[in-house]
C-alpha cells in the first residue's frame, strides 16, 4: 500500500477528528508522510492561524516517525494571501462564479463579499458539491437547464486555478461530477462534457501541476468513480501529467482508503509512477517519486 496521503481534513474546518487523531491513526496504518488541508474557502469557517500552530506542533511531536506537511486545500476562488504559511496547496474548485449568467439574487444565492470572509466581492460563489438541491437551483435557475454550459464554464474557471492560486497539486479536478450519479445532469462521455474538460486537464498539465487521484467520493460511497474518472484519468496519462494519490479523509477512517483502487486505476492507464510530498533535509518540502509497483527514486522541488 502507498505509505502517505496529502489530503485530510480535521475538525479545525468539516472533519471529525483532531489532528492528533489523525495523525495517530495514520501512524497505526503504517504510513510514513501525512498531508493535513485544513479547507480555506468561503463555505467553510477554519481559524488558520490556530490550525497551523497546531500542525506545527505535532510536526515537532512525531518527528523521525511520521513526515507530517502542513497543507491548505485553498479554493479557486478564495484569496491566496490566507495560504502564505502553507508549506503546499491544493488548489481545488468547489464553485461557479455567477457573477455573469442568470438571476442570482432570485435563486437565493449571496454574494462572496456578504459571507465576510472572502476578498473578491464581485463573485457569486455557487458550490457544485453542496447538496443535489442546490445543484438543481443552479442548473434549472442559473443555466436554464445546460449542465453543459455550467460544466464548461466550471472548467474554464478551473483552468484558471494555476494562475490564481499556483497550487502545488490539482484537487477532485471533476467534482463538478459530484451528483451526477444520482442526478444524471451530464453525459460524461459527451464531447459537449468532455472538450472543456481536457482543454483545461491540458492546460494544467503545461503548467506541470500535477492532478490528484482523489479517493473521497469512492471511499464514501458518494460515487463509483474515482476523481477524475477512468476517461480523464487516461487522458491525463496521454498529455503527461503527473499524478499524487489521496483520501480526501473528513475522519481517520477513511485515511488512505480506496488506495488500492486509484493504485490499480492509474496502473491501469499507464502511470508506472505516483508522486509524494517530502521533507527534504534542509526541511523544504519536494516531489518524490514512488514506483507505483514498489520502488521510490528522484525528487525535485515544490
Ligand atoms: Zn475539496
Ligand atoms: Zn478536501
Amino acid at each position: 500500500m502507498l505509505s502517505a496521503d496529502f489530503h485530510i481534513h480535521t475538525k479545525f474546518c468539516d472533519g471529525a477528528d483532531t489532528p492528533e487523531q489523525m495523525a495517530d491513526e495514520a501512524l497505526r496504518l503504517g504510513l510514513k508522510a501525512l498531508g493535513f488541508s485544513g479547507h480555506v474557502e468561503s463555505g467553510v469557517v477554519m481559524d488558520v492561524s490556530a490550525y497551523f500552530t497546531e500542525i506545527g506542533r505535532l510536526q515537532q511531536q512525531y518527528k523521525g516517525k511520521l513526515d507530517i506537511i502542513r497543507g491548505v486545500e485553498l479554493d479557486n476562488l478564495y484569496d491566496p494571501a490566507a495560504a502564505a504559511d502553507a508549506e503546499y496547496v491544493i488548489g481545488s474548485t468547489h464553485y461557479i462564479d455567477a457573477s455573469h449568467i442568470g438571476d442570482q439574487a432570485s435563486a437565493g444565492f449571496v454574494r462572496a463579499g456578504e459571507h465576510g470572509d472572502i476578498k473578491t466581492s464581485d463573485v457569486w460563489p455557487v458550490a457544485v458539491d453542496s447538496s443535489p438541491e442546490q445543484m438543481r437551483v443552479l442548473g434549472e435557475q442559473i443555466y436554464g437547464g445546460d449542465y453543459y454550459k455550467l460544466s464548461k464554464d466550471y472548467y474554464e474557471l478551473e483552468a484558471h486555478v494555476a494562475d490564481r492560486i499556483h497550487p502545488t497539486f490539482i484537487g477532485h479536478f471533476d467534482l463538478v461530477t459530484r451528483y451526477n450519479d444520482q442526478m444524471h445532469y451530464l453525459d460524461e462521455s459527451d464531447n459537449r462534457y468532455l472538450r472543456p474538460a481536457l482543454d483545461a486537464m491540458e492546460y494544467l498539465v503545461s503548467k506541470d501541476i500535477p492532478f490528484e487521484i482523489n479517493c473521497g467520493a469512492a471511499n464514501r460511497g458518494r460515487k463509483k468513480e474515482l476523481y477524475p474518472n477512468m476517461t480523464l484519468l487516461r487522458a491525463l496519462y496521454g498529455f503527461g501529467g503527473r499524478i499524487i494519490i489521496n483520501s480526501d479523509a473528513h475522519d481517520k477512517s477513511r485515511i488512505a482508503a480506496c488506495f488500492d483502487k486509484a493504485q490499480a486505476a492509474a496502473l491501469s492507464c499507464g502511470f508506472r509512477y505516483t508522486d509524494v510530498l517530502a521533507h527534504d533535509e534542509d526541511g523544504s518540502v519536494v516531489w518524490k517519486q514512488i514506483d507505483l509497483r514498489g520502488e521510490s527514486s528522484g525528487h525535485g522541488n515544490v
